[in-house]
């Protein structure tokens, strides 16, 4: 049984609230990020990462993604065919809303981790307390 502490550094399961055992799920390509699977239900686990860093890398991504795609449009120096730039728009477009479903994933994940480790530090205190 691992001690009970709240470290964001560690994965975290949002279904057992708890630091569970688990093992590195397949990587599938183009995944960067690491994603865990828990031992005991069998659903994701990941490290909470602080929303707002995260928030702000994928917000200058998106940024920078769209400003290409519309810069090629404008002065289409790649040649590219008015089709190839509405594809190019829809990926970029794509990317964009997969980015903030993953932020937005990650924040409720950080959240509730939040909310446990609060929980779980004022028991400890609660506990201390009442020895007293
Ligand atoms: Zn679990």
């Amino acid at each position: 049984m691992k001690a009970k502490i709240g470290n964001p550094n560690e994965p975290w399961c949002p279904v057992c609230e708890d630091h569970t055992d688990y093992h590195l799920k397949e990587i599938r390509p183009g995944k960067t990020r690491a994603m865990y699977t828990c031992n005991k239900c069998g659903s994701n686990t990941w490290n909470p990462t602080n929303p707002f860093l995260f928030g702000v890398v994928v917000i200058v991504l998106i940024l920078g993604l769209n400003f290409l795609m519309f810069a090629a449009d404008k002065n289409n120096t790649a040649q590219l065919q008015p089709g190839e730039i509405l594809l190019g728009k829809i990926a970029a477009l794509g990317m964009s809303i997969f980015m903030l479903a993953v932020v937005w994933g990650n924040s409720k994940h950080w959240r509730k981790f939040q909310k446990w480790r609060k929980k779980l530090y004022q028991e400890k205190i609660d506990a201390v307390l009442e020895q007293k």
